[in-house]
Order: C-alpha cells, then structure tokens, then sequence
C-alpha cells in the first residue's frame, strides 16, 4: 500500500491552551478513512500543550518546556488511543531525536520498526522526544522531523495541517490582500533563510520550518502538501479522490 504521513501542528491541535478534543476526533476519523488506501504514519504536535493542562510551569525556560513535555506526552497518547479505539485501530509512540537520523544504522533500525508497525495494522504516532535531548539533537520543530520521516520510509506525501489553507505570497495573519500558492515546484534559498513566524503560543515553527521540510522533500523527488487542519476537507479530497482543491502542493515535478 502507498504510504503517507500526516503531521499536524499545535496551531490545530490546541486550543485556549489545552488539546482541543473535537479537532483531535476530526483527524482521528480522517486517519480511519485514510487506512482503507494508505499506510498511514501521524506525526504529532501537542505534548507541551497537554502538559501545560495538568501543571502550569513557563514554557518559555528550557526545564519548563522539557517537564510539560514529559507530563504531556502520556496526556496527549491517551487523548489519541481513546480515539483511536473507536475505529479499533491500534497505534504506536515513537519518540524521535535529529540523531535518529545520523547514520544509516540507526535510520535502518527506525525504518525497521515503522515496517513491523505497517505490516500488523498498527497506526505509529510519532514526536520529538525533546525531554531528555539537548537542543543540538533536536529538529526544534516536528515539520522538519516529518519529513525526515516521510524520506525516510519512503512515503510518497507528507501532508502537513496547520492552520491556514496553504502557503501564501506573504503573512496572511498580517495581509489580507495575501494570496494563496496552488502549486510550488522550487523555493528560492532566501525565503528558506527568513525568521521563524509561528501564530500559536505553542507552535514552534511558522512557515520557514514548512518550507525546509517541503524543500528537503522537493530535492528529494518526494511531494509535501501543506493545507488547513482545521477544516479538513483539502486534505480528504487530495488524498481519497486525487482533487486538489485547496492546499499548496509541493512538488519537484513541474
Ligand atoms: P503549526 O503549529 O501548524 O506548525 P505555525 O503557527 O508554526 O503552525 O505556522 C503557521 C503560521 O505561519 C500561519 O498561521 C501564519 O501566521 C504564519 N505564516 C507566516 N508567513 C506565512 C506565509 N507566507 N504563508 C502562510 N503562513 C504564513
């Protein structure tokens, strides 16, 4: 079967500095539809939030936002299985560093075990382990670690939701008058150098980190889709009825 992944962000997964629940169910029966076409694999955001609803520590220090992680990631899991148990889908916690990626060892040991997931129905959720890391082993932002993902088990798409439709000429947060990429085939090196712009008090990465994931994946002949989490019917018609209707799509092929 095709595989894909999916990552979704903290722009979607949270809301008034908790899991929003709704939104979280929504994607859940998205990755039920998806199982019928596609191997699925989710790439998750959302453990600092989680963590942030069982103690208030400031995720601005460094310990604040390692301990939120640590007591947020079980909370976030469990707000998933409980989900996922609807649709009797079994799911996995995969926690991942940059150095997972360094050698083809350890590279070959992850692919191993997303193939042993894949191969018995089990749905892997993966995300950073930024609790016991140091920052020079971490991506600092689930988008890259995504499509390191994607590359890295030969998924032919990763679909990133977030919450604006697609990527734009400039902030659409900021220009009303911004207007919406269909389709990107190269990304110049200064756009993929601006500052980070997350619109979430909990998202880390902004458009830049989408757009190094997509430029990582052009090069690599594989294709990015970056469109709205919240409402996910871009997302749904892309990937079960091959429409493009909203959504950037990035892709090496012109
Ligand atoms: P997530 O938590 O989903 O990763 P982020 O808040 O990190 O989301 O990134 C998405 C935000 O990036 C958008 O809400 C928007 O405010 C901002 N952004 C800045 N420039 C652009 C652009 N050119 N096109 C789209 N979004 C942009």
């Amino acid at each position: 079967m095709k595989r894909v992944v999916i990552k979704v962000g903290s722009a979607v997964l949270t809301e008034h500095n908790c899991i929003a629940k709704e939104r979280m169910l929504n994607l859940v029966s998205l990755i039920a539809n998806l199982k019928n076409s596609y191997d699925v694999i989710l790439v998750t955001s959302g453990a600092v939030a989680a963590g942030y609803s069982a103690l208030k520590l400031d995720k601005s220090k460094q310990i604040g936002k390692k301990a939120l992680a640590a007591a947020g990631q079980p909370i976030l899991m469990s707000g998933y299985k409980k989900k996922f148990d609807i649709y009797d889908i079994d799911t996995a916690q995969i926690l991942l560093t940059e150095d997972d990626f360094d050698s083809r060892k350890r590279t070959k040991m992850f692919q191993e075990i997303i193939d042993a997931h894949l191969a018995n129905d089990i749905l892997p959720i993966i995300n950073e382990n930024d609790i016991t890391s140091t920052p020079e082993q971490l991506f600092g932002d689930n988008d890259q670690l995504s499509a390191n993902v994607a590359y890295a088990t030969n998924a032919e798409l990763l679909v990133i939701l977030s919450d604006i439709d697609g990527y734009y000429d400039k902030n659409p947060s900021e220009h009303k008058d911004a207007k919406l990429y269909k389709t990107i085939t190269e990304l110049p090196e200064d756009v993929l150098k601006d500052d980070s712009t997350p619109n979430n008090p909990f998202a880390t990465g902004g458009i830049v980190t989408k757009l190094k994931a997509a430029d990582f994946l052009m090069k690599r002949g594989k294709k990015m889709l970056l469109c709205n989490g919240f409402d996910l019917s871009a997302a749904e018609s892309f990937l079960l009825k091959g429409e493009h209707t909203l959504g950037t799509l990035f892709t090496g092929e012109k």
